[in-house]
């Protein structure tokens, strides 16, 4: 098959109207506002809501427009690129990827109506526990059958981004028994007003305008249709939802790691030391060649993964690389970019500095930078081992 790198028409269109999307409502006033008030404003998330671009990746039937991940990707990316900061907006996404892929007819209907309403997607992701965070496997949060057929919910999740500001959380907890040994777990999508859910706020290094919190379940009542998926599939769902959730995170990261190039980039033309451009010197250039190398390779591992999800292919691997190098290279991006503004890049008054405490962040969330080795390594030796 030919390689064919160009956009189509309605990508070009779409990147245009994230553009003047992002000029009309964000500057740097609003996006410290937000950061501070630990969330987009209802302003912003209403002219989203009106772009229609949260629509994009849900089937018509649903209302939705229809686009392919690699479309996703790109509109991730752009938001990030062109807001220059995290938006909220990947959350709705990968929220409604999630319910696409696992949630059945009435529960996308659900989501669907919830989103229309608010502009928010309904839910939070509930997998995170203080004892399991790498390790899922050691979850403990448990529902247990009553001889009425509800479910009794127990346990506690933490980290979850949004969890303070979304209606629902979406969890996974074990069938049954809690112990490590048992694999089989379910997914549950349920209002977070039930009774027996309490939130505790957690607080960032970087990244407030997406704030985490902490979730406590006590004996909450759960009714079967409040499953997503097929019981005991809960584990399998949730790796399968790593690898788009991956594949966001990086197009979000890449896109503010670019905002950050574009300022440091554009800086070493104005600023003079020793009489002349800092661009002058070698080791800017050097800089500024190696953050650009490290952007195009995420761009193109990015936009190769997703090209790959589309087409049903495996990601499994390559998901994991991604995450592990977008996410440390583009941390990296926003590090050298500070660098390039010397003692300013370190004050508030510029946004690289915020960039990279954001991209930090990343370099965690979706699975760790080791735990990216961890599945990938084991899969590589595999898949290179000689008779
Ligand atoms: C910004 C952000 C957003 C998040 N959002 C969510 C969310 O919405 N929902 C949610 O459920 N969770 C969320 N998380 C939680 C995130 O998924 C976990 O923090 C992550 O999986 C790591 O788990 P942990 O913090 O318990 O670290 P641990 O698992 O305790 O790991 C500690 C250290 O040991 C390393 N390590 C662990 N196991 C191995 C191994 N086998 N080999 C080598 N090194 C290893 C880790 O890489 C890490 O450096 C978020 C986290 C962050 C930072």
């Amino acid at each position: 098959m030919a390689l064919d790198f160009s956009l189509t028409d309605e990508q070009e269109l779409l990147v245009e109207s994230i553009k003047e999307f992002c000029e009309r409502n964000f500057d740097e006033d609003k996006i410290v506002e937000m950061y501070n008030n630990r969330g987009a404003s209802d302003e912003l998330t209403k002219a989203y809501l009106e772009t229609g671009m949260g629509l994009m990746g849900i089937p018509e039937e649903y209302g939705g427009i229809p686009a392919d991940r690699v479309t996703l990707g790109l509109l991730t990316e752009e938001i990030s690129h062109y807001a220059g900061c995290v938006t909220p907006f990947m959350n709705n996404t990968l929220a409604m990827c999630d319910m696409i892929d696992f949630g059945n007819e009435r529960q996308i209907k659900q989501c669907m109506e919830g989103y229309m309403s608010t502009g928010k997607p309904i839910f939070s992701l509930g997998f995170s526990e203080p004892g399991a965070g790498s390790d899922n496997q050691n979850m403990s949060t448990v529902t247990t059958k009553q001889a009425d057929g509800t479910y009794r919910l127990n346990g506690q999740k933490t980290w979850v981004t949004q969890g303070e500001s979304f209606p629902y959380v979406f969890v996974v907890a074990k069938d049954e028994d809690p112990s490590r040994e048992n694999r089989k777990m379910s997914m549950w999508l349920l209002p977070k007003d039930a009774e027996g859910v309490s939130v505790s706020k957690l607080h960032k290094r970087g990244q407030q305008i997406l704030p985490f919190c902490e979730m406590f379940f006590d004996d909450v009542v759960l009714t079967e249709d409040m499953r997503v998926g097929k019981e005991g599939e809960g584990f399998i769902n949730l790796m399968k939802n790593y690898e788009m959730e991956r594949c966001l995170v990086v197009a979000m990261v890449l896109g503010c790691a670019q905002a950050a190039m574009d300022d440091a980039a554009a800086y070493v033309s104005k600023r003079e030391t020793f009489g002349k451009p800092i661009a002058s010197y070698q080791l800017i250039q050097e800089k500024l060649t190696d953050m650009e190398i490290a952007l195009r390779n995420t761009r193109n591992m990015l936009y190769k993964t997703l090209w790959k999800i589309d087409r049903g292919e495996s990601v499994r691997i390559d998901s994991a690389l991604l995450k592990r190098y977008g996410c440390q290279q583009c941390a990296w991006v926003a590090s050298e970019a500070m660098q390039i503004f010397g003692g300013l890049g370190f004050t508030t008054e510029l946004r690289v500095g915020r960039i990279w405490a954001d991209l930090r962040g990343c370099q965690f969330a979706a699975g760790t930078d080791e735990i990216m080795v961890y599945i990938a390594g084991r899969q590589l030796a595999k898949a290179y081992a000689q008779d």
